[in-house]
């Protein structure tokens, strides 16, 4: 197929306004599955569970119009606010989008912040309103939104149902009507984005690519600009869902590409891969995704750590955006320090470790990444290490050393009808956020624009709007850069003995109340023991909080008389099973779930 004959397009869409379904009506209009079969882009277990598409994927379809064949190339992309990165990696490789919104539940947060990727990537815009079928379908009012918040002519927008596959048709003809080809040169040299990686366990790592100029065949020698390594092209295919083996790919296409990649770090997200000993200039990439939250992930015990070692090498080779660490705690044992792009993220890499891998490590309270300047020594002025990052609170410096702090903040948006407005206002001031704007998008609804703290979304700011708001606030966010902010270390201490893997960094002005919270918590979550317990919370070396748990006996067979033994080793059994799931801490044995909740506001 000619490339004057290929569309490359995307699928944006705020979660469940449909996009997957969509995406199935397209493959079954043009051939690509049988009807019936749905859901065929979200592979993975979490994904059909969650509803969310984790990793981008991609699907090639033949569709005929006016009598000639056009190849269009769908990407999958995801569709919450932590995977943004992945979406405008995909978006990089297409010329236009299908904006895709509920009739119904109208514009949300990340349809504003899809549009302004897509917008800002000079794409072209197919606005389509999805479940026109629903009773409380508001098309007219949609339209409005749309006009006013992305002046898109309501003339413009397509209406459809995806779900009984209404309006599939004029999908497809305005991608091709609509969309330009990709802007290719055949016969240039060869160079193709790498925007995706998967791993496969007989061939390695396998990558996504789009041919932007020239051809690659198998057996081409090839090379990463990235790095300089050179492979060999063992095969390539277009995938249609399902992959179908080809000879060639040539410019304008994508497809995928494996080359005995050994890891898919190789396979660098954003690389430019050429055909060895030509000179080309490497294609703009973006910025790779850059973990934003980072927790601790400890085997309960250490007999499992070789398990939950090669759990997380094999999650992490399809997802090169969990970076991963190393990490010795004095409590928990040897584990690691995972860094994600957001608490999803990081819920549905447990998720998966726990699904796919029946593991169940202890993981701890996530933490942001902040950046600390010292005060100045002859040494750190000497090599200027005085400013440092740090996500783990065990690292943070002591107070006395620390001349600024500074904290990663976001620009959210916030989409809600208007009657839960006050209680979002109070929502964002608690959390130290700092308005920006409130502009009305119809006379129900209102999108306002906060500056907020990473950390104070991170942990349940989500949960808590859902909350406030019945479920119809929606809110989306971007990276904001650091700000100079009053942090202080958090310490827990469990009889005198600092227990870092409890501690958090906070803001000086929460940190009493956090630490009430936490000790209050602790007090509830530890059993009570042989030994009696001091739980305390301290700032800068200050007790900001303290309970106390009293001791009891032990030995749970006490109360029965001397002669039933078969009673007394099933209780002694009983104890001892009891006991697994509690780790020795300070001689204090803590259940598991004390480092999931106790953070949890
Ligand atoms: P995604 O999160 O954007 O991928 O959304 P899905 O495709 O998973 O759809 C979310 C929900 O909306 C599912 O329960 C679908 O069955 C439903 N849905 C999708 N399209 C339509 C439609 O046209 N009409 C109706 N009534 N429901 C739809
Ligand atoms: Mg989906």
């Amino acid at each position: 197929i000619p490339i004057e004959r290929i569309r490359n397009f995307s699928i944006i869409a705020h979660v469940d306004h449909g996009k997957s379904t969509l995406a199935d009506r397209l493959l079954e209009f043009t051939g690509a599955i049988k009807s019936g079969q749905n859901q065929i882009l979200d592979k993975l277990q979490v994904e059909r569970e969650r509803g969310i598409t984790v990793k981008a994927q991609t699907a090639s379809l033949l569709y005929k119009y006016n009598g000639e064949d056009y190849l269009l190339n769908l990407i999958d992309t995801p569709g919450h606010v932590d995977f943004s990165n992945e979406v405008s990696r995909s978006l990089s490789a297409c010329q236009g989008v299908i904006l895709l919104v509920d009739a119904n539940d109208g514009v949300q947060a990340q349809t504003v912040a899809n549009f302004y990727l897509a917008f800002g990537n000079d794409l072209v815009i197919i606005p389509v309103l999805n479940k026109i079928d629903l009773k409380n379908a508001e098309p007219e009012r949609v339209c409005n939104q749309l006009q006013t918040l992305f002046d898109i002519n309501p003339n413009d927008v397509l209406k459809i149902s995806a779900k009984l596959g209404l309006g599939i048709d004029d999908v497809l003809k305005r991608i091709v009507t609509n969309l330009p080809s990709p802007v290719a040169d055949k016969n240039a040299n060869f160079r193709g984005l790498l925007f995706d990686s998967s791993y496969d366990r007989y061939r390695g790592a396998l990558s996504l690519i789009y041919v932007q100029d020239g051809s690659i065949s198998i057996g081409d020698n090839i090379a990463s600009f990235h790095s300089k390594k050179e492979y060999e092209v063992k095969t390539l295919s277009l995938l249609r869902p399902d992959e179908v083996p080809v000879d060639k790919l040539v410019a304008g296409q994508i497809g995928l590409l494996g080359c005995n990649m050994r890891s898919s770090k190789e396979a660098h997200i954003g690389d430019t891969i050429y055909h060895k000993n030509t000179s080309v200039e490497p294609l703009s990439g973006f910025h790779p995704s850059k973990p934003m939250v980072f927790a601790g992930i400890y085997p309960m015990d250490q007999s499992q750590h070789v398990n939950i070692r090669s759990a997380i090498e094999k999650l992490t080779l399809n997802d090169s955006a969990v970076s991963v660490e190393v990490d010795t705690s004095p409590a928990l044992g040897q584990g690691w320090r995972l860094g994600f792009l957001g608490l999803l993220h990081l819920e549905v890499f447990t998720q998966r470790l726990q699904q796919e891998y029946s593991m169940d490590p202890i993981i701890t309270a996530p933490s942001v990444t902040y950046k600390i300047k010292l005060k100045p020594t002859k040494q750190n002025m000497k090599d200027d290490s005085n400013v440092i990052l740090i996500n783990n609170p065990a690292n943070f410096p002591d107070h006395l050393q620390i001349e600024e702090c500074f904290e990663p903040m976001i620009i959210g948006t916030i989409i809600t009808p208007d009657k839960y407005l006050g209680q979002i206002i109070s929502l964002c001031m608690e959390r130290r956020g700092v308005q920006k704007s409130a502009n009305n998008i119809d006379n129900e609804r209102v999108i306002l624009q906060y500056e907020l703290p990473l950390c104070e979304v991170v942990l349940d700011f989500h949960d808590a709007l859902k909350t406030i708001s019945s479920g119809y606030a929606s809110f989306d966010y971007e990276d904001n850069g650091y700000q100079s902010s009053n942090l202080v270390k958090l310490a827990i201490l469990l009889n005198g003995k600092l227990i870092d893997e409890l501690s958090g960094i906070a803001h000086i002005t929460k940190a009493q109340t956090i630490g009430r919270r936490m000790v209050l918590k602790l007090k509830e979550m530890i059993p009570r023991q042989l030994i009696h317990i001091a739980i305390q919370a301290t700032v800068n070396g200050k007790v900001v909080a303290r309970e106390n748990i009293k001791p009891f006996r032990k030995d749970v067979t006490a109360k029965l008389y001397g002669g039933d033994v078969t009673r007394r080793m099933k209780l002694l059994a009983q104890q001892a099973a009891g006991k697994k799931k509690m780790r020795m801490i300070a001689n204090i044995s803590l259940p598991r779930e004390t480092f999931i909740d106790v953070l949890k506001k």
